[in-house]
């Protein structure tokens, strides 16, 4: 706002200097003066000492929407809005009384009842006898401005709080990161202006994956999924990642917005949920649905391969008899510790379910029948000598190899059809189908 002020007739007469004393060029003067303050952006009015509107320029009636017909004559008290603190019009006349320029800001109403905020130089004008004798009100509508300062405070606000974000300029190189970024990343905004994301990169994603990304972003001026960074401190973590091209009218580039959220713990949730999806909830070996799936993909496997695998279903012999002794708990006892006692034997790569009941399957990779026999019989024999929930409990086991052209319906009807011959044997012991192959 301007800093010369002009508050008297001697003060005027000094700028205009000898047009001052000859009446044609003060005519001249003053109708260039009129037309540059009638066309001026700032709305402007001058009242007398009582504050009676006497003169109001062209965009003071554009801003207020009044006619110079209805504002000549009134007051000020016109255009207020009762919104405007009333410590502001008390220091407004204060200042103005003690012969002073008043500068502020007031919120006014227009004629259709809209708000709207003015940046405001009041100027009392005295005579040479030193008395007030107009006020002259330049004032400039800033509500455009306010408005864009509040949205700018928003938005900073909105910036801060919010997800994560990274603002880049068209080549990448970070010009803005918020505090939430720092919460993740563990990197301070100043540790990596200038840089670019790629001293994120956790290594863990091919080039095709970044090509990708890039395609997309270029193309829709979007990408979003999952990627997987790098922290300061060196870990390894994932992301959903959301990256906007920012463009300017002419359609290049201007930035990158980048807005992301850790999902490791959505991450190791879901994989908790999946794991429990798989698994029998008394025994805690894998259910049924989980070794259709495991036996399907080692069909796939030797179908492709040389490698030959086992299967085996084991049944606890006369478990009828346990329950109606024991009762049913007892028998959900020994069922979790036979479950326990299996999986104790097991390798890694062995998978061990509940088909159904009290019968179990196992599928051993990479055996043939002769090595299940060997793993069957130990397990029988180990199982016959212990006690599960104090009772001598035994099993009976039917044991078959995969061969060529096997489904899993031709796998388990054998393993199944050996089983029943165990227990046809009198129990507690293997039966390997097709003996004589072995
Ligand atoms: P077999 O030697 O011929 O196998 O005789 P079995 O009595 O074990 O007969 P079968 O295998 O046909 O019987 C299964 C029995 O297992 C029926 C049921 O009482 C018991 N059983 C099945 N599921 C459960 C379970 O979840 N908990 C308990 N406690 N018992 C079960
Ligand atoms: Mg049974
Ligand atoms: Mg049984």
């Amino acid at each position: 706002m301007t800093e010369a002020r002009v508050g008297t007739m001697a003060e005027v007469e000094g700028i205009l200097g000898n047009a001052w004393h000859d009446i044609a060029s003060l005519r001249k003067h003053f109708s260039q003066l009129y037309i540059a303050v009638e066309q001026s952006p700032a709305a402007t009015a001058i009242t007398d000492p009582k504050g009676r509107i006497s003169f109001v320029n062209q965009r003071f009636l554009d801003v207020t929407g009044y006619s110079r017909e209805e504002l000549i004559g009134q007051t000020p008290a016109m255009i207020q809005s009762g919104e405007t603190p009333s410590e502001v019009y008390r220091d407004l006349w204060h200042t103005l009384r003690a012969g002073r320029v008043w500068q502020g800001e007031l919120l006014n109403r227009r004629k259709n009842g809209e708000l709207y905020w003015e940046a405001e130089v009041i100027t009392p004008v005295r005579n040479d006898e030193g008395d007030v004798v107009n006020f002259v009100a330049v004032k400039e509508d800033i509500t455009e401005r306010k408005r864009q300062e509040n949205e700018l405070k928003l938005m900073a606000t909105a910036f801060e709080t919010g997800q994560a974000t990274l603002i880049t300029d068209a080549d990448m190189r970070i010009e803005r990161a918020n505090q939430a970024f720092t919460n993740i990343t563990g990197y301070r905004e100043h540790e990596v202006l200038g840089k670019t994301p790629r001293i994120f990169k956790s290594g863990r994603h091919s080039p095709d994956f970044y090509a990708k990304l890039w395609d997309a972003l270029l193309e829709t001026g979007h990408w979003q999924g999952e990627i997987w960074n790098r922290n300061k401190y060196g870990d390894i973590y994932p992301l959903w990642q959301s990256i906007t091209a920012v463009s300017d009218d002419a359609g290049r580039i201007r930035n990158f917005v980048s807005v992301f959220h850790n999902i490791a713990e959505r991450k190791r949730m879901e994989d908790e949920l999946e794991r429990q999806a798989t698994l029998d909830h008394l025994t805690g070996a894998y259910n049924r649905r989980a070794f259709d799936t495991a036996l399907r993909q080692a069909i796939f496997q030797a179908e492709l391969s040389d490698e030959t695998f086992s299967l085996l279903i084991f049944d606890i012999d006369h478990f009828k008899y346990v329950n109606d002794q024991h009762g049913h708990d007892t028998g959900d006892a020994i069922l979790k510790q036979l479950a326990d006692r299996v999986s104790g034997n097991l390798r890694s790569t062995d998978v061990l379910s509940r088909w159904g009941g009290e019968e179990f399957t196992i599928l051993l990779p990479d055996t043939r029948l002769r090595g299940s026999r060997v793993f069957a019989e130990r397990l029988r024999g180990q199982i016959a000598e212990s006690r599960l929930h104090g009772l001598r409990i035994t099993i009976s086991m039917g044991i078959t190899e995969y061969r060529p052209g096997d489904d899993m319906d031709s796998m388990l009807v054998r393993a199944d059809e050996a089983l029943y011959r165990a227990k046809s044997m009198g129990r507690n012991c293997v039966v390997a189908d097709e003996m004589a192959r072995d």
